[in-house]
């Protein structure tokens, strides 16, 4: 993608006077004169934003925008569609067909600038949590279509409930979203989970000078509220301000008095873009789930387990208390997979998982750090709790036989433990203590094994 601007009109002057006006605040830009050529320039550079001329020699403005939308490469692109009348016709097709922001000529260039910032910010968010669920985005996003046709929440915010509810009856026919009436005190204050609105529609005076733009910027802030969209509504506001709310991280800004229609068209288009962020917010964190858990057992796994053992061994540096660390294995596991096949020993390696998690504290981590391998790391441990809890564990395993799949009866397994406690060097040689004791835990359990397995071995440095 890059990080320029597309101007597209057909007026070699109106193109010249923008580029000036964005070079001044260090945008570099390209330029295209039709419909046809903005399409090709878009699908070929990926400009960071469109500056789209409604009014086109071959293609309208709001076609090349229905058209940019339908396009992997360009759909994600910023449009301000500008124009010289401001007919509300074309503006609420201008919306229908994907437009971010309609601007009417001539163009303020301090609303402009701030508007383009504002687009920009957003487009940042987006493009981040994008790259970061590396592809499951999309998939989270197919996933939750039902998610995206269920109404959403919007949050009226006036200095009177008069005004909101006035706001809510005119908006009412438009719009399937729920519509709840708040004082600006109810915006802050925490809601329940499910009630928390996805856009804040806020008026710009809130009884006191200054007091709409505060509770935009204090809703931006809040955790609450930090994703959510909020369109500030301003009487023919004057330009500064209008671009002081962006900046401050207002996402719309709607004109008073209200055309409830193209309002509410608005607001619509908010719900859906907060909802796409939303889904790509829990695809990344899904994703981080994923890419530290095992997926036959739901243990966390060797890359997760490692760099959580490092992070016990530096707060038990900075406690001066000790860790246990063990490395578990499965008795002769290879008989069991001879014997009933694959499929019986991954059901035994569930069922193994299972046990261990149930009889550990939620504190301990365990992870599955090998094909029928395990480590299990106890912080705040002296050797006597730990080789207790070794022994339990040697117990659940060793004394109930494991249900096979199918029907098929049961099989008996065991367990040898190797057990090592923490930290066992200096604190110079502090980076290394999480990786020591888990080598003295190894050289444990070999000895287990050969001493006959089914039992725990401890350390001698221990
Ligand atoms: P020992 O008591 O010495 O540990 O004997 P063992 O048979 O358990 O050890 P060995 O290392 O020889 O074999 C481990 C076996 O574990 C080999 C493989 O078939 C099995 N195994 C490893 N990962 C998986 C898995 O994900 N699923 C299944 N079903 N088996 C696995
Ligand atoms: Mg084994
Ligand atoms: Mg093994």
């Amino acid at each position: 993608m890059s990080g320029k601007i597309l101007i597209v009109d057909d007026l070699a002057t109106n193109r010249i006077i923008l580029k000036v006006k964005l070079n001044a605040a260090f945008h570099e830009t390209l330029q295209a004169a039709t419909g046809r050529d903005a399409l090709d320039i878009a699908r070929r550079e990926r400009p960071k934003l469109i500056l789209l001329d409604m009014m086109l020699p071959d293609i309208s403005g709001i076609e090349v925008c229905r058209r940019l939308r339908t396009m992997p490469e360009t759909q994600h692109i910023p449009v301000v569609i500008i124009t010289a009348s401001g007919d509300r016709q074309n503006r609420l097709k201008a919306l229908e067909a994907g437009a971010d922001e309609f601007l009417t000529k001539p163009l303020n260039e301090v609303i402009l600038l701030a508007r383009i910032r504002s687009l920009l910010r957003a487009r940042e968010t987006e493009a981040e949590l994008r790259l970061r669920s590396e592809g499951w985005g999309d998939l989270a996003l197919a996933e939750d279509e039902t998610i995206f046709s269920m109404p959403g929440r919007v949050g009226l915010v006036a200095a009177e409930p008069a005004i909101a509810i006035a706001w809510r009856t005119a908006l009412a026919p438009h719009l399937k979203e729920r519509l709840s009436v708040l004082t600006p005190a109810a915006a802050l204050s925490d809601a329940a989970p499910g009630a928390v609105p996805d856009v804040y529609m806020v008026a710009g005076d809130l009884g006191a000078p200054g007091s709409g733009l505060r509770l935009v910027a204090d809703l931006r802030s809040r955790e609450q509220s930090r994703h959510a969209a909020i369109a500030l509504a301003l009487h023919d506001a004057n330009p500064d301000t209008a671009a002081i709310a962006l900046d401050v991280g207002a996402s719309d800004l709607l004109p008073l008095p209200l055309d409830a229609q193209e309002t509410a068209l608005r607001l619509h288009l908010h719900v859906q873009r907060k909802r796409r962020a939303d889904a790509l917010r829990r695809a990344v964190s899904n994703g981080l789930r994923l890419a530290v858990t095992d997926p036959l057992t739901g243990l966390y796994n060797r890359r997760y387990a490692l760099a959580h053992l490092d992070r016990i061994a530096a707060r038990a540096r900075e406690t001066g208390r000790r860790f246990a660390v063990m490395v578990l294995d499965l008795d002769r596991f290879k008989t069991v997979n001879d014997t009933f096949g694959h499929g019986a020993g991954d059901a035994v390696l569930e069922t193994v998982a299972a046990r261990l998690r149930d009889n550990l504290r939620p504190s301990d981590l365990v992870a599955r750090i090998g094909g029928e391998e395990f480590l299990i790391a106890l912080p705040d441990a002296t050797l006597g709790t730990a080789r207790i809890a070794a022994e339990r564990l040697c117990r659940v395993i060793g004394d109930e036989p494991v249900p096979l799949p199918d029907g098929r009866g049961t099989v008996q397994v065991t367990i040898s433990v190797g057990l090592a406690l923490g930290p066992d060097l200096g604190p110079d040689e502090a980076d290394q203590t999480a990786r020591n004791t888990l080598a003295r835990a190894d050289a444990a359990l070999f000895a287990a094994k050969t001493e006959g397995r089914n039992q725990v071995t401890i350390s001698s440095a221990a």
